[in-house]
């Protein structure tokens, strides 16, 4: 059974705890208080971030990195090996308990995945976010840092990999999704719920995530992977496109359980032939692709994401084909890999 944090039980020497800032609504400022949707990205600096938490104080040792200022809809795959950097230089530090990253909503659940996906985490890594700028009524970043750093300081974080921490929940970093445009409560974790929560200094994880998988290297070249969706009368032209253009992976936004409009599936069958993965993920937000129902059909080119969605499936299928370009024409063997994440 975990144990509660509780303020006696904080030691003399408080943990030390990195903060990653990256920008987001987090740093967001807008002209009025009143104004939750009108705003910029991005604009107030981490240490200002961080004075604005005074209790932050009697939880840790705080340093913090000003690693990137965007809006994180402009997020690359530069910044991605920059965060993954910063975060071997931290952990290879002795005494830094944990690492906390904060981060835009938008593409969070990205950054997460490739950070799951690629971070051996023998410290924790907590990637947090706002959903309404840090000068606006009710802001909402303050409280998710200040749990932010809770969660990376706190013992019973340690081995649970990547995880994400806000609106006083804790999900694992493999399933966090943005559900939501607007609301405080915008993530969910579709396929098992959170892990566990916050409640002041109450840290409680109430459910253990996935089994911890041997990372994917952070790549040096990235292979062109893209998403396609599948919806009444599609042309095949973007797939055609994509495959002009070299692309080596397609992740496709499939109806349902995995459907694809058959025009469409011409098309990708196509893109198969000439040794384009092509991954199926579902468009409805929760939920498993079935599985190919022999080697046969998963020969056939239409692999399944699982539950990842689409974005998820996206990042997966961009490390793998990276570590292993091989894997494109061997649908068997990448349907299992896809499997194993
Ligand atoms: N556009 C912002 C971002 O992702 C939205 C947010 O952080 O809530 O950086």
């Amino acid at each position: 059974m975990p144990a509660a944090s509780h303020p006696a039980q904080i030691p003399a020497q408080l943990p030390r705890v990195v903060v990653l800032a990256t920008g987001g609504t987090i740093a967001g400022s807008a002209g009025s208080a009143a104004s939750s949707a009108h705003y910029q990205a991005a604009t107030v600096p981490v240490g200002a971030l961080l004075q604005a938490v005074p209790p932050l104080q009697g939880v840790a040792r705080v340093e913090a990195e000003q690693v990137a200022q965007i809006d994180s809809k402009d997020m690359s795959f530069a910044l991605w090996s920059a965060l993954a950097a910063r975060i071997a230089y931290w952990t290879a530090q002795p005494d830094v308990a944990g690492i906390v990253i904060t981060h835009g909503t938008d593409t969070l659940e990205e950054t997460a995945m490739f950070l799951h996906l690629t971070q051996p985490c023998p410290i924790p890594v907590v990637l947090t976010a706002a959903m309404r700028p840090s000068t606006s009524l009710s802001a909402d970043g303050p409280l998710n840092l200040l749990d932010a750093v809770r969660v990376a300081a706190h013992a019973d974080a340690r081995g649970k990999g990547v995880l994400v921490v806000i609106n006083q929940q804790i999900h694992a970093g493999r399933d966090a999704t943005k559900a939501h445009t607007s609301a405080v409560n915008a993530f969910v974790s579709p396929s098992g719920g959170p892990l566990g929560f916050v409640q002041d200094d109450y840290v409680r994880f109430q459910r253990a995530p996935l089994p911890a998988i041997a990372p994917l290297p952070v790549p040096s070249a990235w292979p062109m992977v893209e998403i396609v969706g599948s919806y009444a009368e599609p042309s095949r032209v973007v797939v055609d496109a994509l495959a002009a253009a070299g692309v080596r992976g397609i992740v496709v936004a499939a109806a349902g359980n995995g459907s694809v409009h058959e025009v469409l599936g011409g098309a990708l069958a196509d893109a198969a032939r000439q040794g384009v993965a092509v991954v199926r993920a579902s468009r409805t937000g929760a939920g498993h692709v079935a599985l190919p129902a022999s080697a046969r059909a998963a020969v056939g080119g239409f692999l399944s994401a699982l539950d990842l969605n689409p974005y998820k499936a996206r990042v997966l299928l961009l490390l793998l084909l990276a570590a292993d370009p091989s894997l494109g024409a061997d649908p068997v063997r990448l349907q299992a890999r896809l499997a194993a994440f």
